[in-house]
C-alpha cells in the first residue's frame, strides 16, 4: 500500500525536477524559497543606493560597496 499523495518534496528535489522558485517580478530563479523571499524583500525593484565615490558604480547593499572598495580599489576604511 502506497500513499503517494503525502510524500514530502524537499527543496533540492524540487530544484532538480525543475521546480525552482522564480521571482514573479524580474524572473530571477532561486533554488531556495528563503533566497527568493529575501530577494523580494531586499533586492527586487529596489534602486541601487550606494555609489562608489571612486568609480561611481552603484550597489544595492552597503556591504557590496564595501567589498567593492576593498577588492577593486584596495581601499580600507
Ligand atoms: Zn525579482
Ligand atoms: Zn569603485
Amino acid at each position: 500500500m502506497k500513499a503517494n499523495c503525502c510524500i514530502y518534496v524537499s527543496d533540492s528535489q524540487r530544484y532538480s525536477s525543475g521546480l525552482a522558485y522564480p521571482c514573479n517580478r524580474c524572473g530571477k530563479i532561486y533554488k531556495w524559497r528563503e533566497s527568493l523571499s529575501l530577494h523580494k524583500r531586499m533586492e527586487c525593484g529596489i534602486e541601487p543606493r550606494f555609489a562608489c565615490n571612486i568609480c561611481g558604480r552603484k550597489f544595492k547593499h552597503k556591504h557590496h560597496l564595501m567589498k567593492h572598495h576593498k577588492s577593486i580599489h584596495k581601499y580600507n576604511q
